[in-house]
């Protein structure tokens, strides 16, 4: 396995490549078995896997953990190696940054509802590295987890306004045995605060059967405000069912795939999770089983 740092040495490597299929897996480290998901998911279709590891400082507010977020390389260099990725990128901030960097991505109205409302920037930081890892990587198809949903979100949007040429993998949601998704963010709490976040599995759980997004809000909320009430360090932050792809909120007269998506802090961490929904749309009316008697009438006079 190599390791590079620099952008140089990446486009050396790169070239050698020339056509293989490369599937990129970009992370901020503190590698953990949800992102080896991805890596073994590009395995499975890539001739090469080429893992990215940079912290990246325009994807944190002022206010944010950017200074004490978990950066155990040797460890993730050690379980890449294992995993069989040929290449890993961990550029320094001075490596990815030019000293006169002005140019950014904007992430466009998906960049500021929830997470995007919660922490603004955070999309149009995270899309300006993105792009540039893909613009320097040029992989096939570069792979990200659903646990982000709407940077998953923002990354197809993205690649499709900006016609960069590469696939968007989505990779399903690794979890802790009690449900909790797998977060680098989850060693920051304390053992009653870890216990507490299992509500919000709880809560997507006792949403997923439901069809109708109010039916679905509310059986999420109740767990969620339940867990608040036990727990004053458990601040529920939303609760909502949205599109997948805008990540506008739906209602009952939506119906088809639908994601209810959370987001809370638990002491001074925030968590974010998501399930799927399919949404059955408005019950139907008298006049709907008329309407379809009378098609089903027609029908049948038409064949008679
Ligand atoms: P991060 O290092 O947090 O930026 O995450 C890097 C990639 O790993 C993103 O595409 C995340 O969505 C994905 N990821 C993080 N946690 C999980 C998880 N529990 N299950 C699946 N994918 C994950």
């Amino acid at each position: 396995m190599k390791v590079v740092h620099s952008i140089h040495e990446l486009e050396l490597i790169r070239a050698q490549l020339g056509d293989a299929q490369v599937g990129l897996v970009p992370t901020m480290g503190a590698l953990h078995p949800g992102h080896m998901s991805l890596v073994d998911l590009a395995r499975k279709v890539c001739d090469v896997v080429v893992v990215s590891i940079f912290v990246n400082p325009l994807q944190f507010g002022p206010e944010e953990d950017y200074a004490r977020y978990p950066r155990p390389l040797q460890h993730d260099l050690d379980i890449c190696e294992q995993a069989g990725v040929e290449l890993v990128f961990n550029p320094g901030v001075t490596d990815l940054f030019p000293a006169q960097r002005q140019v950014t991505v904007q992430a466009g109205p998906l960049g500021s509802v929830f997470e995007g409302s919660a922490r603004p920037g955070h999309f149009d930081g995270m899309l300006t590295v993105v792009l540039k890892l893909l613009n320097l990587v040029q992989p096939t198809m570069s792979i990200f987890g659903r646990k982000d949903a709407q940077q998953l979100a923002s990354v197809k949007r993205m690649v499709t306004d900006l016609n960069v040429d590469v696939e968007i993998v989505q990779a399903p949601i690794i979890r802790e045995p009690d449900g909790l998704a797998m977060s680098s963010r989850n060693q920051y709490l304390s053992p009653p605060d870890r216990q507490s976040a299992t509500a919000i599995w709880r809560a997507l759980e006792a949403a997923s059967t439901e069809v109708t997004a109010s039916a679905a809000k509310r059986a999420a909320t109740e767990v969620l405000d339940a867990a608040a009430a036990a727990n004053p360090n458990f601040v529920l932050d939303y609760a909502e069912v949205v599109d997948p792809e805008t990540f506008a909120v739906l209602d009952d007269e939506d119906s088809g795939p639908a994601l209810l998506a959370t987001a809370a802090t638990v002491g001074a961490t925030r968590l974010i999770d998501n399930t799927e929904l399919t949404l059955a749309g408005p019950p139907r009316t008298d006049e709907d089983e008329d309407a379809d008697g009378d098609r089903i009438g027609a029908f049948r006079g038409a064949r008679a």
